[in-house]
């Protein structure tokens, strides 16, 4: 048994990939609104940064029919570190395979969590070298701030949506490697909700949820990371100005103690505008575990989330799922951060 000691197999989440039935508007809102810089294009796909991203890219955008998440893409340690997760993910039976590996990075070991999400773990990356015109003068920073629109710095976590969160929890624990930093736990600890994993000090870079329609590899949110509380104030100033629909916040969780804004892209995927939050760099952390009492509304502070944040996800599932779902567990999946 390793206990709570990270294993240090996987270092960081790499990269998301979103589907939008919208190509061209989502790539507005990425590019023009979130201030992501588009760096590739192939096929149906388009790559993207942040600016403070040291990885060449961490969203690729893809057309499709639906919108939801596509391949999830983790980083290893070192070559020897993806060899070893690719043969425990193997000898689990949930292995897919390898493939050349996508744009910038070497071959990916493939495969699939318990609910059906798609994930990768690859090593080689090609560290992104900024055009002229993207020259920073800081030869710390690998891309000039442009200033563009909200101007996201970096990729921070998604959270997933899991038909039943405990199997996946222990996939990313155990085979994965990742810490768990804080869980939702209703009817006496016996419910699982939520629970929230990182494999780097940032609070947490996946998220499982509970699924209150019963859908099977969803997507709740994508989460992109700036520096401080104004700059997500000032995202709902941009936002708004363009006519996207901001769903909750500005506000603040209790869980995570994320400082959140959740808008959804032209294409229907939630994505978050970060910050706040809090690093956790204890080996031995405990994690932190929320009951109905202690949960709440999920907010620290600021107005209840609404409804549409525990029962939309992407793809969307039709029909409400709401009658099916005790109050007690709508407040607890409003946690979600
Ligand atoms: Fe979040």
């Amino acid at each position: 048994m390793r206990g709570n000691a990270p294993l240090h197999d996987v270092a960081h989440l790499g990269s998301v990939e979103l589907y939008t039935p919208k190509p061209e508007r989502s790539l507005w809102y990425f590019r023009d609104l979130l201030g992501m810089e588009p760096v590739h294009e192939s096929g149906l796909s388009v790559y993207l940064r942040g600016y403070g991203d040291y990885a060449t890219s961490t969203l690729k955008l893809t057309t499709a029919q639906d919108a939801g998440v596509g391949v999830i893409s983790w980083r290893a340690a070192s070559p020897e570190a993806l060899e070893r997760r690719a043969a425990a993910i193997t000898a689990a039976g949930l292995a897919i395979g390898w493939t050349n590996g996508d744009y910038g990075r070497g071959r990916s070991f493939r495969f699939r969590d318990p609910d059906g999400h798609v994930m990768e773990v690859y090593y080689e990356e090609q560290k992104f070298v900024a055009p002229p015109e993207l020259h920073s003068n800081l030869k710390n920073l690998p891309q000039k701030y442009t200033g563009r629109g909200v101007g996201v710095r970096r990729v921070d976590h998604l959270a997933l949506l899991a038909n039943d969160v405990e199997p996946n929890r222990k996939f990313a624990t155990e085979l994965l490697g990742f810490q768990l930093r804080e869980q939702v736990r209703y009817d006496r600890g016996t419910k699982e909700i939520g629970s929230w994993m990182s494999p780097t000090a940032i609070h947490h870079q996946l998220a499982y949820v509970m699924d209150v329609k019963g859908g099977r590899g969803r997507l709740h949110h994508f989460s992109m990371w700036v520096d401080n509380r104004d700059d997500v104030l000032r995202a709902a100033d941009i936002l708004t100005e363009n006519g996207i629909f901001i769903e909750a916040g500005p506000s603040k969780h209790n869980n995570s103690q994320g400082f959140y804004l959740y808008s959804y892209e032209p294409g229907g995927n939630r994505v978050e505008v970060y910050s706040g939050s809090y690093l956790v760099t204890a080996p031995d952390w405990e994690p932190v575990t929320w009951n109905e009492e202690e949960r709440g509304t999920g907010t620290y502070w600021g107005a209840t989330l609404p409804d549409s944040f525990i029962e939309y996800g992407t793809p969307d599932v039709k029909g409400s799922a709401s009658s099916k779902v005790p109050e007690h567990l709508k407040d607890a999946i409003a946690s979600l951060s």
